[in-house]
Protein backbone atom coordinates (compact mmCIF):
# COMPACT_ATOMS: atom_id res chain seq x y z
CA UNK A 1 0.00 0.00 0.00
CA UNK A 2 2.03 3.30 -1.29
CA UNK A 3 1.72 5.90 1.58
CA UNK A 4 2.03 9.42 -0.54
CA UNK A 5 -0.49 11.89 -1.13
CA UNK A 6 -1.06 13.97 -4.09
CA UNK A 7 1.68 16.84 -3.17
CA UNK A 8 3.72 13.66 -3.64
CA UNK A 9 4.78 13.56 0.15
CA UNK A 10 5.39 10.81 2.68
CA UNK A 11 6.13 9.99 6.12
CA UNK A 12 10.56 9.99 6.39
CA UNK A 13 10.70 11.39 10.09
CA UNK A 14 9.38 10.29 13.11
CA UNK A 15 8.95 12.65 16.44
CA UNK A 16 7.76 10.47 19.30
CA UNK A 17 6.76 12.36 22.39
CA UNK A 18 7.56 10.47 25.36
CA UNK A 19 6.07 12.25 28.00
CA UNK A 20 4.21 15.32 28.44
CA UNK A 21 5.38 16.21 31.37
CA UNK A 22 8.16 19.07 31.92
CA UNK A 23 10.30 20.30 34.45
CA UNK A 24 9.84 23.90 32.91
CA UNK A 25 7.52 26.22 31.83
CA UNK A 26 8.15 27.72 28.91
CA UNK A 27 6.08 30.74 28.35
CA UNK A 28 5.74 30.35 24.55
CA UNK A 29 4.84 26.05 25.31
CA UNK A 30 2.35 26.26 28.45
CA UNK A 31 0.35 29.09 29.96
CA UNK A 32 0.11 29.20 33.70
CA UNK A 33 -3.22 27.99 34.19
CA UNK A 34 -2.25 25.05 31.00
CA UNK A 35 -1.60 21.74 32.89
CA UNK A 36 1.23 20.04 32.30
CA UNK A 37 4.57 20.78 34.28
CA UNK A 38 5.83 18.45 37.44
CA UNK A 39 3.83 20.80 39.26
CA UNK A 40 0.49 19.29 38.02
CA UNK A 41 1.64 15.75 38.30
CA UNK A 42 -1.19 14.47 39.16
CA UNK A 43 -3.60 16.47 37.13
CA UNK A 44 -2.26 15.00 34.28
CA UNK A 45 -4.80 13.14 32.51
CA UNK A 46 -2.92 11.54 29.34
CA UNK A 47 -2.75 7.78 29.54
CA UNK A 48 0.87 7.07 28.88
CA UNK A 49 1.98 3.64 27.40
CA UNK A 50 4.17 0.96 28.43
CA UNK A 51 7.81 1.94 27.47
CA UNK A 52 8.00 -1.70 25.57
CA UNK A 53 5.15 -0.73 24.35
CA UNK A 54 5.78 2.33 22.43
CA UNK A 55 8.83 1.24 21.57
CA UNK A 56 6.60 -1.53 19.61
CA UNK A 57 4.72 0.99 17.77
CA UNK A 58 7.77 2.88 16.40
CA UNK A 59 9.39 -0.38 15.24
CA UNK A 60 6.03 -1.27 13.15
CA UNK A 61 6.11 2.23 11.68
CA UNK A 62 9.84 1.90 11.12
CA UNK A 63 8.61 -1.32 9.08
CA UNK A 64 6.58 0.22 6.77
CA UNK A 65 8.15 3.74 5.92
CA UNK A 66 11.59 3.27 6.58
CA UNK A 67 12.49 6.38 8.93
CA UNK A 68 15.80 8.26 7.87
CA UNK A 69 15.72 9.30 11.71
CA UNK A 70 13.60 9.13 14.68
CA UNK A 71 13.89 12.18 16.94
CA UNK A 72 12.70 11.82 21.34
CA UNK A 73 10.85 14.98 22.58
CA UNK A 74 8.28 15.86 24.72
CA UNK A 75 7.62 17.18 27.45
CA UNK A 76 10.65 16.81 28.32
CA UNK A 77 12.41 13.61 27.31
CA UNK A 78 15.02 13.26 30.13
CA UNK A 79 12.09 12.97 32.11
CA UNK A 80 11.15 9.84 30.97
CA UNK A 81 12.04 6.88 33.39
CA UNK A 82 12.70 4.29 31.08
CA UNK A 83 14.77 6.59 28.00
CA UNK A 84 17.84 4.39 27.75
CA UNK A 85 16.17 0.96 27.54
CA UNK A 86 14.02 2.91 24.95
CA UNK A 87 16.53 4.11 22.96
CA UNK A 88 18.59 0.39 23.02
CA UNK A 89 15.01 -1.42 22.14
CA UNK A 90 15.05 1.50 18.87
CA UNK A 91 18.74 0.89 17.88
CA UNK A 92 18.50 -3.00 18.24
CA UNK A 93 15.43 -2.92 15.90
CA UNK A 94 18.02 -1.18 13.57
CA UNK A 95 16.63 2.01 13.51
CA UNK A 96 20.21 4.09 13.05
CA UNK A 97 19.70 7.54 13.71
CA UNK A 98 17.70 8.21 17.05
CA UNK A 99 17.84 11.61 17.61
CA UNK A 100 16.67 13.44 20.75
CA UNK A 101 15.26 17.48 21.71
CA UNK A 102 15.50 18.65 25.07
CA UNK A 103 15.47 21.70 27.31
CA UNK A 104 19.19 20.15 28.57
CA UNK A 105 18.49 20.17 32.03
CA UNK A 106 19.72 16.83 32.51
CA UNK A 107 21.59 16.23 30.17
CA UNK A 108 25.05 17.04 32.70
CA UNK A 109 24.26 13.37 34.24
CA UNK A 110 22.82 11.78 31.02
CA UNK A 111 25.42 12.70 28.40
CA UNK A 112 28.06 9.81 28.73
CA UNK A 113 24.90 7.09 28.70
CA UNK A 114 23.16 8.78 25.85
CA UNK A 115 26.17 8.71 23.91
CA UNK A 116 26.89 5.17 24.81
CA UNK A 117 23.36 4.14 23.91
CA UNK A 118 23.99 5.22 20.19
CA UNK A 119 22.86 9.05 20.45
CA UNK A 120 24.80 11.14 18.47
CA UNK A 121 22.65 14.51 17.61
CA UNK A 122 21.08 16.46 20.37
CA UNK A 123 18.97 19.81 19.53
CA UNK A 124 19.13 21.86 23.18
CA UNK A 125 16.62 24.68 23.41
CA UNK A 126 18.15 27.74 25.03
CA UNK A 127 16.14 31.10 24.39
CA UNK A 128 18.79 33.28 26.00
CA UNK A 129 22.30 33.98 27.24
CA UNK A 130 20.90 36.34 29.91
CA UNK A 131 20.40 33.78 32.73
CA UNK A 132 17.42 36.27 33.47
CA UNK A 133 15.62 36.55 30.27
CA UNK A 134 16.13 32.84 30.61
CA UNK A 135 14.10 32.36 33.60
CA UNK A 136 11.06 34.89 32.20
CA UNK A 137 11.34 32.58 29.60
CA UNK A 138 11.47 29.32 30.96
CA UNK A 139 10.21 30.23 34.46
CA UNK A 140 12.91 28.46 35.56
CA UNK A 141 16.14 29.43 36.98
CA UNK A 142 17.90 26.97 35.48
CA UNK A 143 20.41 28.52 33.27
CA UNK A 144 23.61 27.18 34.10
CA UNK A 145 22.25 23.21 34.36
CA UNK A 146 21.75 24.18 30.74
CA UNK A 147 24.77 25.44 29.94
CA UNK A 148 26.58 22.91 31.72
CA UNK A 149 24.84 20.14 29.68
CA UNK A 150 25.75 21.73 26.41
CA UNK A 151 29.20 21.18 27.15
CA UNK A 152 28.48 17.55 29.04
CA UNK A 153 26.79 16.45 25.23
CA UNK A 154 29.86 18.11 23.66
CA UNK A 155 32.30 16.79 25.83
CA UNK A 156 30.74 13.17 24.82
CA UNK A 157 30.78 13.55 21.32
CA UNK A 158 27.62 14.29 20.78
CA UNK A 159 26.50 16.82 17.91
CA UNK A 160 24.45 19.65 19.57
CA UNK A 161 22.30 22.15 17.85
CA UNK A 162 20.38 24.89 19.88
CA UNK A 163 16.78 25.93 19.35
CA UNK A 164 15.61 29.49 19.91
CA UNK A 165 12.11 30.65 20.44
CA UNK A 166 12.73 34.29 19.59
CA UNK A 167 9.65 36.50 21.41
CA UNK A 168 9.02 40.39 20.85
CA UNK A 169 9.87 42.13 24.12
CA UNK A 170 11.10 39.11 25.35
CA UNK A 171 14.25 37.74 23.93
CA UNK A 172 14.99 39.65 20.81
CA UNK A 173 18.04 41.50 22.09
CA UNK A 174 19.65 37.67 22.44
CA UNK A 175 19.54 37.02 18.85
CA UNK A 176 23.55 38.20 18.72
CA UNK A 177 24.77 36.87 21.88
CA UNK A 178 23.00 33.12 21.45
CA UNK A 179 24.79 34.12 17.72
CA UNK A 180 27.92 34.38 19.41
CA UNK A 181 28.01 31.81 21.88
CA UNK A 182 26.95 29.05 19.17
CA UNK A 183 30.27 30.66 16.92
CA UNK A 184 32.20 30.46 20.10
CA UNK A 185 31.27 26.87 21.14
CA UNK A 186 31.31 26.33 16.95
CA UNK A 187 27.70 24.38 17.45
CA UNK A 188 24.39 24.50 15.03
CA UNK A 189 21.76 27.39 15.90
CA UNK A 190 18.66 27.43 14.53
CA UNK A 191 15.84 30.59 15.47
CA UNK A 192 12.05 29.47 15.80
CA UNK A 193 9.86 31.92 14.98
CA UNK A 194 6.79 31.43 17.70
CA UNK A 195 4.27 29.36 16.28
CA UNK A 196 0.42 29.66 16.80
CA UNK A 197 0.30 26.48 19.04
CA UNK A 198 -1.86 25.98 22.15
CA UNK A 199 -2.50 28.89 24.29
CA UNK A 200 -1.07 31.43 21.25
CA UNK A 201 -3.37 29.64 18.82
CA UNK A 202 -6.49 31.77 19.66
CA UNK A 203 -4.95 34.86 21.40
CA UNK A 204 -1.84 37.53 21.50
CA UNK A 205 0.50 35.57 18.71
CA UNK A 206 0.61 38.75 16.73
CA UNK A 207 2.16 40.94 19.99
CA UNK A 208 4.73 38.66 20.70
CA UNK A 209 5.80 37.44 16.67
CA UNK A 210 9.17 38.38 15.66
CA UNK A 211 9.20 37.37 12.24
CA UNK A 212 12.21 35.84 10.04
CA UNK A 213 13.13 39.03 8.18
CA UNK A 214 13.51 40.97 11.72
CA UNK A 215 15.68 38.47 13.15
CA UNK A 216 17.92 38.43 9.76
CA UNK A 217 17.83 42.63 10.19
CA UNK A 218 19.20 42.30 14.15
CA UNK A 219 22.07 39.84 12.55
CA UNK A 220 22.93 41.99 9.65
CA UNK A 221 23.39 45.06 12.23
CA UNK A 222 26.63 43.45 13.33
CA UNK A 223 27.65 40.06 11.25
CA UNK A 224 26.99 40.64 7.25
CA UNK A 225 25.04 37.91 5.63
CA UNK A 226 26.28 36.28 2.56
CA UNK A 227 24.14 36.37 -0.21
CA UNK A 228 22.85 32.72 -0.65
CA UNK A 229 20.33 31.09 1.56
CA UNK A 230 18.66 27.50 1.13
CA UNK A 231 16.16 24.86 2.30
CA UNK A 232 17.43 21.13 2.02
CA UNK A 233 13.99 19.17 0.65
CA UNK A 234 11.88 18.66 3.39
CA UNK A 235 13.73 20.15 6.12
CA UNK A 236 12.31 22.67 8.43
CA UNK A 237 14.91 25.34 8.83
CA UNK A 238 16.24 27.96 5.95
CA UNK A 239 20.23 27.96 6.04
CA UNK A 240 21.68 31.25 6.27
CA UNK A 241 26.14 32.00 5.97
CA UNK A 242 27.65 34.68 7.37
CA UNK A 243 30.78 36.15 5.60
CA UNK A 244 32.67 34.65 8.50
CA UNK A 245 31.35 31.57 6.95
CA UNK A 246 29.14 30.34 10.13
CA UNK A 247 25.58 28.44 8.83
CA UNK A 248 22.83 29.26 11.18
CA UNK A 249 19.47 28.35 10.27
CA UNK A 250 15.88 30.17 11.03
CA UNK A 251 12.24 28.02 10.94
CA UNK A 252 10.13 30.27 9.68
CA UNK A 253 6.59 28.58 10.05
CA UNK A 254 4.90 31.89 9.51
CA UNK A 255 6.98 33.61 6.43
CA UNK A 256 8.10 30.91 4.40
CA UNK A 257 5.61 28.15 5.57
CA UNK A 258 7.05 24.50 4.69
CA UNK A 259 4.26 22.11 4.50
CA UNK A 260 4.66 21.77 0.55
CA UNK A 261 7.08 19.10 1.05
CA UNK A 262 6.48 17.74 5.04
CA UNK A 263 7.43 14.64 5.85
CA UNK A 264 7.39 14.41 9.40
CA UNK A 265 4.96 12.37 11.02
CA UNK A 266 4.19 12.56 15.17
CA UNK A 267 3.51 9.22 18.04
CA UNK A 268 2.80 10.46 20.94
CA UNK A 269 3.03 8.53 23.91
CA UNK A 270 -0.68 7.44 24.29
CA UNK A 271 -0.15 5.78 21.06
CA UNK A 272 -1.81 8.39 19.00
CA UNK A 273 -0.06 9.69 15.10
CA UNK A 274 -0.70 12.94 14.11
CA UNK A 275 0.30 13.88 10.64
CA UNK A 276 0.61 17.61 11.18
CA UNK A 277 1.05 20.31 13.75
CA UNK A 278 -1.69 22.45 12.24
CA UNK A 279 -4.13 19.68 12.60
CA UNK A 280 -6.09 18.73 16.02
CA UNK A 281 -6.75 15.34 14.48
CA UNK A 282 -5.45 12.02 15.14
CA UNK A 283 -5.21 8.52 14.27
CA UNK A 284 -5.13 5.76 17.87
CA UNK A 285 -2.85 2.61 16.66
CA UNK A 286 -1.59 1.07 19.60
CA UNK A 287 -4.32 -1.31 18.50
CA UNK A 288 -3.56 -2.37 15.55
CA UNK A 289 -0.03 -2.04 15.65
CA UNK A 290 0.67 -5.35 14.51
CA UNK A 291 -1.63 -5.34 11.44
CA UNK A 292 0.09 -3.98 8.38
CA UNK A 293 -2.66 -3.53 6.20
CA UNK A 294 -4.57 -1.57 8.88
CA UNK A 295 -1.74 0.37 10.26
CA UNK A 296 -0.88 1.48 6.54
CA UNK A 297 -4.48 3.09 6.46
CA UNK A 298 -4.61 4.89 9.42
CA UNK A 299 -1.05 6.15 8.11
CA UNK A 300 -2.66 7.28 4.56
CA UNK A 301 -5.71 9.22 6.96
CA UNK A 302 -3.25 10.69 9.20
CA UNK A 303 -1.08 12.31 5.96
CA UNK A 304 -4.08 13.44 4.81
CA UNK A 305 -4.63 15.84 7.70
CA UNK A 306 -1.19 17.84 6.62
CA UNK A 307 -1.71 21.39 4.95
CA UNK A 308 -1.72 22.07 1.39
CA UNK A 309 0.81 24.92 1.47
CA UNK A 310 0.50 26.91 4.66
CA UNK A 311 0.68 26.22 8.62
CA UNK A 312 -2.66 27.24 10.47
CA UNK A 313 -1.18 26.50 13.58
CA UNK A 314 -3.86 24.80 16.79
CA UNK A 315 -4.82 24.25 20.06
CA UNK A 316 -2.61 21.33 20.67
CA UNK A 317 0.22 22.42 23.23
CA UNK A 318 3.32 21.70 22.29
CA UNK A 319 4.13 20.46 25.76
CA UNK A 320 1.86 17.22 24.80
CA UNK A 321 2.82 16.96 20.93
CA UNK A 322 6.39 17.43 20.92
CA UNK A 323 6.76 19.91 18.46
N1 LIG B 1 11.27 19.93 26.27
C1 LIG B 1 12.04 19.80 25.10
C2 LIG B 1 12.59 21.15 24.65
O1 LIG B 1 12.15 22.17 25.12
O2 LIG B 1 13.49 21.14 23.82
C3 LIG B 1 11.32 19.12 23.95
C4 LIG B 1 9.88 19.50 23.72
S1 LIG B 1 9.62 21.16 23.13
C5 LIG B 1 7.87 21.16 22.94
C6 LIG B 1 10.25 21.06 21.47
C7 LIG B 1 10.57 22.38 20.83
O3 LIG B 1 9.36 23.08 20.62
C8 LIG B 1 11.48 23.29 21.63
O4 LIG B 1 12.62 23.63 20.88
C9 LIG B 1 10.64 24.51 21.89
O5 LIG B 1 11.40 25.67 21.89
C10 LIG B 1 9.64 24.47 20.75
N2 LIG B 1 8.40 25.18 20.99
C11 LIG B 1 7.48 24.97 21.97
N3 LIG B 1 6.43 25.82 21.84
C12 LIG B 1 6.69 26.58 20.74
C13 LIG B 1 5.98 27.64 20.07
N4 LIG B 1 4.80 28.08 20.48
N5 LIG B 1 6.56 28.18 18.97
C14 LIG B 1 7.75 27.73 18.51
N6 LIG B 1 8.45 26.75 19.10
C15 LIG B 1 7.94 26.18 20.20
FE1 LIG C 1 9.07 22.04 28.60
FE2 LIG C 1 10.19 22.07 26.23
FE3 LIG C 1 7.72 23.07 26.56
FE4 LIG C 1 9.82 24.35 27.58
S1 LIG C 1 9.42 23.97 25.39
S2 LIG C 1 7.89 23.89 28.64
S3 LIG C 1 11.16 22.72 28.14
S4 LIG C 1 8.31 20.97 26.78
Amino acid sequence: MEIKDEHGRTFKTLRVSLTSLCNFGCVYCVNSEDKGGLNDINSNAILHLDYDKLADLVIHLHKILQFESVRLTGGEPMLYQNLIPFIQILKSSGIKNVKMTTNGFNLKQKAEELASAGVKDINISLDSIDPEIFKVIARRNFHRQVIEGIDAALKNGISVKLNAVIMRGLNENQVLPLLEYAMSKKIGLRYLELMRMGHFYSKNFNEYFFPMDDILSVINTKYPLATSAYRNPSATAKIFQLENEYEFGIIANESEPFCSDCDRLRLDSAGNIYGCLSEEKSEYISDIAGDEIQLSEKLIEALKHKQPLKFKGSPLMMISIGG
